[in-house]
């Protein structure tokens, strides 16, 4: 590898998470941070820290010319973006390259292909990648979209082609709507995103967020199965799980082929994720977008493979061709995430930052608890509420379930309300266990479990 050193930028677990892979290479780690996070568990396991600016994302983690000039200061031979924030955002990886250093990612010219859904849908396509009925490129106009939408049927989304992190989207039931929410998707898309590029998709109704692990190095190109992720609360993922399930064996390889052939069209560089909607009664997936980083979910797919992939993307960023082949990828067992966040789920999920006055983790050879969280720790209002992620591995889906039920049981955060209640319910559902899921599934689910046992403590 031609990197000695990589800086760090970003924050909270998967700080913690390229720290720990890094360090596994033997390179020196530079950890940026806010003055909100002096006292972060990033910061204390770095080999260096250095200060970047003021708690607000904007004035630190978004602050590209303060990162660029510590990792100059500091001598870092590479840069690490995580997952949100500066991870897709393609000015940043040029800048990174600008400055003589290597960017842990994509260029910024594929970022910026992929990072646009709609250019990606395009890509996609020409990949041979089914995807979404919908328009074919931008939407000009509300007229637009409703021939569009007459032409697929109702209801469709209008999506922000720069959206993300389940932010940007709308369901239009009918015709008429298209007038009113039109103009106000493209206002709020230009605000959150800087960019009020919108297009319309059809609805997949209880459908399956089914997604692909890509790795390659330019040349090489690799798939390590897919990942589950229907769980999910306002289209964010909530649980997730590998491999997906009851995916008949020519269907998992038509879609994970499919991901690979999107990533040798694009000569894809470091790790990134495919993801589809799959209709299970169809048998039919449709590509939905790219995330052209490492993600949240990523360490499920590391436990049904042993591939680090974290290291992979390292590797990879250090010049190395890609250290697995395919035909040694294979799938052993099952995993499952639970994603541990700082909210009340028995207050509508309210976020609820403060000082984690104990904390006791499962340990066992089978669980692995990534996370931000040590005894004492002040989780700061600023950011995101995850808190970390527990993952457990079984045999099968059977044994993980019963596995992660007693890994929730032990783990203990103290002093701070926590989802997991929410994760312990969901490990104990049958509907959960049966897999008969999908993306609106937890929604329901809250609405009749959650609110209920909301009124029953108000009863009391
Ligand atoms: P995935 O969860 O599949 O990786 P998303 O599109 O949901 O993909 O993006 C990740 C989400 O994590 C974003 O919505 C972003 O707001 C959030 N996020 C960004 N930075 C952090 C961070 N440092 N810690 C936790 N969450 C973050
Ligand atoms: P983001 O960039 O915010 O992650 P995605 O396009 O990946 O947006 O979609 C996020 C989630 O929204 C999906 O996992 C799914 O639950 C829902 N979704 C997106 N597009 C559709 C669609 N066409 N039909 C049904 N659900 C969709
Ligand atoms: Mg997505």
């Amino acid at each position: 590898m031609t990197i000695g050193s990589v800086l760090i930028a970003n924050r909270g677990e998967i700080a913690v998470r390229i720290n720990s892979a890094a360090k596994a290479l033997g390179l020196r780690t530079i950890q940026v941070h806010s003055t909100a996070d002096t006292d972060s568990l990033a910061v204390r396991l770095a080999d260096e820290a250095v200060p970047i600016g003021p708690p607000a994302a904007k004035k630190s983690y978004l602050n590209i010319p303060a990162i660029i000039e510590a990792a100059k200061t500091a001598g870092a031979d590479a840069v690490h973006p995580g997952y949100g924030f500066l991870a897709e955002n393609a000015d940043f990886a040029d800048a990174v390259v600008a400055a003589g250093m290597r960017f842990v990612g994509p260029s910024g010219t594929a970022i910026r292909l992929l990072g646009d859904k709609v250019a990606a849908r395009e890509a996609a396509r020409k990949a041979g990648v089914p995807t979404v009925p919908g328009s074919d490129g931008r939407i000009s106009s509300a007229a637009d979209a409703a021939n569009i939408a007459d032409e697929i049927g109702f209801p469709v989304m209008i999506k922000a082609a720069a959206g993300g992190g389940g932010r940007g989207i709308r369901i239009i039931k009918e015709r008429s709507e298209f007038e009113r929410q039109f103009l106000q998707a493209a206002a709020e898309a230009e605000a959150a995103f800087g960019d009020g590029g919108l297009y319309v998709e059809k609805v997949i109704e209880r459908a399956r967020h089914v997604e692909v692990q890509i790795l390659g190095d330019g040349k090489n190109f690799v798939h390590c199965f897919e990942r589950e992720c229907s769980l999910q609360r306002r289209r964010q993922k909530v649980w997730e799980e590998a491999p997906a399930f009851r995916l008949p064996p020519e269907v998992r390889d038509r879609l994970c082929a499919s991901a690979v052939e999107l990533a040798r069209s694009v000569g894809y560089v470091g790790a990134g994720t495919v993801e589809y909607l799959y209709d299970e009664d169809a048998q039919a997936f449709y590509f939905i977008e790219v995330n052209t980083r490492i993600q949240v979910e990523h360490p499920v797919t590391e436990m049904i493979t042993g591939i680090d992939l974290v290291q992979e993307m390292l590797k990879i960023a250090g010049g190395a061709p890609l250290s697995v082949r395919q035909e040694d990828i294979a799938i052993s067992g099952h995993a499952i995430e639970c994603r541990i966040n700082a909210e009340d789920p028995f207050k509508d999920f309210q976020p609820w930052p403060g000082k984690v006055e104990g904390l006791t983790v499962p340990e066992a050879a089978h669980v692995r608890f990534d996370t931000l969280l040590y005894e004492g720790y002040t989780v700061p209002p600023f950011y995101d509420s995850l808190l970390g992620k527990l993952i457990v591995h079984g045999e099968t889906r059977e044994q993980c379930l019963s596995r992660l039920g007693e890994a929730l049981g032990e783990l203990e955060i103290r002093g701070i309300p926590t989802t997991v209640p929410l994760h312990t319910a969901l490990a104990a559902d049958p509907d959960v266990a049966s897999g008969r899921i999908h993306t609106r599934f937890l929604e329901g689910w809250l609405e009749t479990r959650f609110a209920a046992r909301d009124s029953e403590k108000e009863v009391a």
